[in-house]
């Protein structure tokens, strides 16, 4: 007697398929054996044009980058070096980077030893941004404690300050426990004004991707991501909306218009119709494109024309950060660059948006917008300059 079939056979049955359990396909099975997912590999069939894309046309500045990292919830920590400068500055003199934002430089001592490597050390290629001090929200008087360091920060050279997703997302009132903290609570008023008084823009990562917000199911298209990384996710428990967590840093720019706001990974790179709505809403408000070249790839014609539109609003980023394969839409070097340069430059079609064998986060491909010169121009440097002050 046959054994019960589960529901993949059943289908596979269904459409004359054999009734094999979903096991690896070795290379040589039959054609009409299950494939897992993960070992799907297309290749497109298409025969498109295919322009190398060595060096940026003009010069860039990476506003988005982690060449550093100073800890989290759980206090500073050492500061940890992904990559040497020397190592940085070998790709940026291939890709015709002029610059690098180093955003998370941390605060205190580990800020000033990324300033001495970075920024001193090789004057005009690096910039480093400060971060909040997540571990002592907790404190009496965090709200001052916040913008003298802020102050200190500057002081000490940095640029801008970085805020990731760590709020809104992961700290709460007794920093780990507790209710989360909102994107607009009030002690984080000093800072956001701190930050404006002393000309540093601020970057900053809300919420995530929506299918992160959506139950990881076979509806889910970025499945392979969240199945990769399930941490990723923030379906159910106490997480708010995408759209709640968007319309709380709203609230935040809306309250600090001195202040400028580069929000990470397009704000919202699935909905460009309202990152639209922001951009005509909060005149201090500014996007970078980091990671999410797989989004802006996959509706050029919508991209195109919202990159021409808000031509003086966007920044080049790429989130690159060095060594870190489990994150090739993100790996630093100059395959990566050269993706970027592809998509901002010319009009290929259907190409990966990722140095990744697979797509790492979601099964699509991506067509390059082809931006006109001056268009190119400020996104890939003049708007940074603006943003640092620079001459
Ligand atoms: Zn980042």
């Amino acid at each position: 007697m046959s054994r019960k079939l589960n529901r993949r056979e059943l289908i596979a049955a269904a459409a004359g398929g054999a009734a094999l359990p979903l096991a690896a396909a070795p290379q040589n099975a039959p054609a009409n054996a299950p494939l897992p997912v993960s070992e799907f590999e297309p290749k497109s069939m298409l025969h498109t044009a295919e322009t190398r894309v060595p060096r940026a046309r003009y010069p860039v500045i990476d506003f988005h980058t982690h060449i550093t990292g100073a800890g989290g919830l759980g206090g500073p920590g050492k500061l940890r070096w992904s990559a040497t400068p020397e190592e940085c500055l070998a790709v940026m003199d291939r890709k015709n980077l002029r610059a690098m934002v180093d955003v998370t430089g941390g605060y205190g001592d580990n800020l000033r030893e990324a300033i001495a490597k970075l920024q001193t050390a090789h004057a005009g290629r690096f910039f480093v941004f400060t971060e909040p001090a997540w571990s002592r929200t907790a404190e009496p008087g965090y709200p001052k404690l916040q913008a003298d360091l802020i102050e200190d920060a500057h002081r000490a050279g940095a640029r801008g300050l970085k805020v990731l997703k760590t709020l809104g997302l992961f700290l709460r009132e007794n920093v780990t426990t507790g209710p989360l903290v909102k994107v607009d609570d009030k002690r984080f008023d000093p800072m956001w004004e701190a930050a404006g008084a002393n000309r540093m823009p601020i970057t900053i990562h809300t919420s995530d991707p929506e299918a992160f917000f959506l139950p990881i199911d076979r509806f889910n298209e970025r499945w392979e991501e969240l199945h990769a990384h399930p941490d990723w996710s923030f379906h159910g428990k106490d997480f708010p909306s995408n759209r709640e967590l968007q319309e709380a840093r709203r609230n935040v720019m809306r309250r600090h218009p001195r202040t400028q706001f580069v929000c990470l990974h397009t704000a919202d790179a699935e909905n460009l119709p309202y990152v639209s709505e922001c951009l005509d809403a909060h005149p201090n408000m500014y996007v970078d494109i980091a990671a999410r070249i797989g989004e802006l790839g996959r509706q050029p014609r919508a991209a195109r024309k919202f990159l021409d539109r808000y031509q003086d609003r966007v920044v080049f980023g790429t989130d690159a950060s060095p060594n870190s394969p489990n994150v090739p839409q993100q790996l630093f070097g100059d395959a990566l660059y050269e993706i970027y340069f592809r998509f901002l430059e010319t009009e290929d079609e259907y190409f990966p948006y990722a140095p990744a064998a697979k797509p790492p986060q979601g099964r699509w491909n991506i067509y390059g917008v082809g931006l006109p010169d001056g268009v190119l121009r400020k996104i890939y440097q003049d708007n940074a300059v603006r943003l640092l002050g620079l001459a």
